[in-house]
């Protein structure tokens, strides 16, 4: 009898002690903020879901097969190879930059830097995004990237190959904070989805929002181009939770909420 409760007690510790959250780089992480309540004093994403609130946080891709202890519950990032790709760029100045382009790419990835380490608590999207642009994916997130058989950064990225001229549309409810033409992302805007969560759009033949312009899901936010450093026609599209850049097609997957909320 006293061995029978002791297997039931060993059983109902191990499940409540089973809190350990396991993911692949690059995903989003719903931790509940009732087991957490130190989390609603960080600038992270919360989300209600079914009455429950979370704290939504990001899983880095530099973490991959790594534990992350910065919250109260600990996380588990699964080893994952997500492949390479290999791509050629013919012009080779946008590949090996002269002194004025280097100077200039810095210049625009500072700017861009700042606009992406916004957290503004007066927008709020729902995190299940549409799918930005009707096309085909031309390469995956999170690829090992070789260009002109050079090691680059891994592709922290979805790209959609589109013909020119596509309308591309906001993903999600969200403010314009940066429009520029830039050295490789070409016509190029970034969009504020409030509390750390924000997107990206490179490589666009026409934009056609201001900034400080508020979206709704579905706004036209410009057109599919090849501007700036290219292979072809195809939107560059990033997504950033809490400064990290995760897995665009995470958002816009049929299971999503099932499998972020599991
Ligand atoms: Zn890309």
């Amino acid at each position: 009898m006293i061995f029978k409760i002791f297997i039931f007690l060993v059983i109902v510790l191990s499940s409540e002690l089973k809190s350990e959250i396991v993911v692949d780089p690059g995903e989003m992480i719903a931790i509940k903020t009732s087991s957490c309540p130190d989390i609603k004093n960080k600038q992270v994403f919360f989300y209600t879901f079914n009455k429950i609130d979370y704290a939504i946080v990001p899983s880095p891709f530099t973490k991959n097969s790594k534990l992350i202890n910065t919250y109260c519950v600990p996380i588990k990032v699964n080893k994952k190879n997500y492949g390479e790709s290999r791509i050629t760029i013919l012009d080779v100045s946008k590949v090996n930059l002269s002194e004025e382009d280097g100077q200039r790419a810095y210049k625009e990835s500072q700017l861009i830097k700042n606009s992406l380490n916004k957290y503004s608590t007066d927008i709020k999207s729902s995190l299940k995004f549409i799918n930005p642009v009707d096309g085909i994916i031309s390469s995956r997130y999170g690829k090992q990237r070789y260009i002109n058989d050079q090691p680059r950064s891994p592709h922290l990225a979805l790209d959609i190959a589109a013909p020119e001229g596509t309308r591309i549309i906001a993903p999600a409810a969200g403010k314009v904070i940066l429009i520029g033409d830039f050295f490789y992302s070409g016509n190029y805007l970034i969009l504020d989805h409030g509390f750390g969560l924000i997107s990206s759009y490179s490589h666009m033949s026409k934009v056609h929002v201001q900034m400080n312009d508020y979206l709704s899901q579905g706004d036209v936010i410009g057109k599919v181009g090849s501007t700036g450093r290219v292979t072809g026609p195809h939107l560059h599209w990033s997504v950033y939770l809490g400064g990290e850049r995760i897995n665009p097609e995470s958002l816009i997957a049929e299971n999503f909420f099932e499998k972020l909320f599991q």
